[in-house]
């Protein structure tokens, strides 16, 4: 089965890899239980943690928004984009979780994903089917195929660097012609009102500075204290993906400035003329004031438990509701779409708990979940 070749691939690429960072750079698990304690802090006291960071980023110039649904997180974006624009994206969960990308194409604009995975499922018409590698599930060969159907270019036997060049020469123009550039955040300083973006494509810092308006979209949970705890997540959360140092990390706060003439800062200067933060709730708050279920919250998508799970490598895409698969995704099934069908074929093997950074007791998170499905069903 292609799917299973696919994984067994990434598997033997990427787990080596990770042990080997944690091994060169043993300074990143101490951050990592930092990191735990500083989301925690914001789990415990969400509500002012999302208005502290919605002033921070008025503050820093931009526009901030709590989006309780994903109905007013389209909203909130179809206002601010229009109709007959060039929108592209960056990898974001939530703006898949919210159905951006469609809401956009059918109000009448051009909308690409620009990170390769999604590029890639946008042309199969597909779900991701891993949090970190959305095209995970497809061999060279499949993507090949995809591609010499939807945009030519490649010929039979290409090489990795050959599709990812054609890719490359095919998405330059719509950078270029963007008017609109859609990213996610890794984390958001409530401080600041900055979002940490890491990345190693160049397409998330093409898709926020190139065009002149940048809006990032994220949930609650991607909320930390400080820019200086954001710092420590980017880094945990590349080193747990296997990806450190990772090769760009974006810092934004507010739209492009410069203090250059007399040293007064003044807006906008090369970069975007407006920043747009909208937060996603989407039962994220009410899951926050849940101890076991707060648990959840504390991901930091590194996506390291679905290539130690034994469901993930039997059930793969099917486990879950995209664009959360895997152990992660059993449990955010339920915060986000208060779905328990996806933890019941948990099989309690542990390893997730084990090699997660967070430590999160993701066992525990959904046994606690499989109970509230059986009470929801008696
Ligand atoms: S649950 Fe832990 S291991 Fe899995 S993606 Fe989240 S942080 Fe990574």
């Amino acid at each position: 089965m292609s799917w299973e070749i696919a994984v067994e691939r990434a598997i033997n690429n990427n787990v080596p890899r990770v042990y080997k960072i944690l091994k060169e750079h043993p300074y990143i698990l101490d951050l990592a239980k930092e990191l735990r304690e500083a989301k925690l802090k914001v789990l415990e006291n969400l509500d002012y943690y999302v208005d502290k960071t919605l002033d921070s980023v008025k503050r820093a110039g931009g526009h901030g928004y709590l989006a309780s649904t994903p109905e007013e997180a389209r909203e909130i974006v179809g206002k601010i984009v229009g109709k007959g624009k060039t929108v592209v994206m960056g990898k974001s969960m939530v703006a898949y979780e919210a159905g951006i990308r469609e809401f956009l194409i059918r109000q009448g604009n051009e909308v690409w994903e620009t990170d390769l995975g999604e590029f890639l499922i946008q042309l199969a018409n597909q779900p991701p089917s891993h949090i970190i590698a959305p095209a995970i599930h497809l061999t060279k060969e499949e993507v090949e195929k995809l591609l010499k159907e939807k945009i030519g270019g490649v010929h039979e036997g290409s090489t990795h660097e050959e599709l990812v060049a054609r890719v490359r020469q095919f998405l330059r123009e719509k950078f270029v012609n963007a008017d609109v550039g859609i990213t996610g955040a890794n984390a958001v300083a409530s401080d600041t009102g900055t979002i940490a973006l890491i990345e190693n494509e160049g397409n998330i810092r093409f898709s926020s500075i190139s065009p002149a308006m940048h809006i990032a979209i994220t949930g609650v949970d991607k909320i930390v204290p400080t820019l200086a705890d954001a710092t420590k997540e980017v880094l945990v959360q590349s080193a747990f993906a296997g990806l450190y140092p990772p090769t760009y990390v974006n810092f934004t706060s507010g739209p492009s400035s410069t203090a250059d003439i007399e040293m007064k800062r003044v807006s906008p200067a090369h970069g975007p003329k407006e920043f747009h933060l909208i937060l996603l709730d989407n039962g994220r708050i009410k899951a926050s004031k849940d101890p076991v279920l707060r648990e959840a919250l504390l991901c930091i998508r590194c996506g390291r438990c679905h290539l130690h799970c034994p469901v993930y490598r039997a059930l793969g895409v099917k486990w879950g509701d995209p664009p959360f698969t895997g152990p992660m995704g059993a449990m955010w099934s339920y915060v986000v779409y208060n779905d328990p069908k996806p933890a019941m074929y948990c099989a309690h093997s542990g390893n997730c708990k084990e090699v997660c950074p967070m430590k999160i007791n993701i066992p525990k998170v959904l046994e606690y979940i499989k109970w509230k499905g059986n009470k929801q069903k008696a």
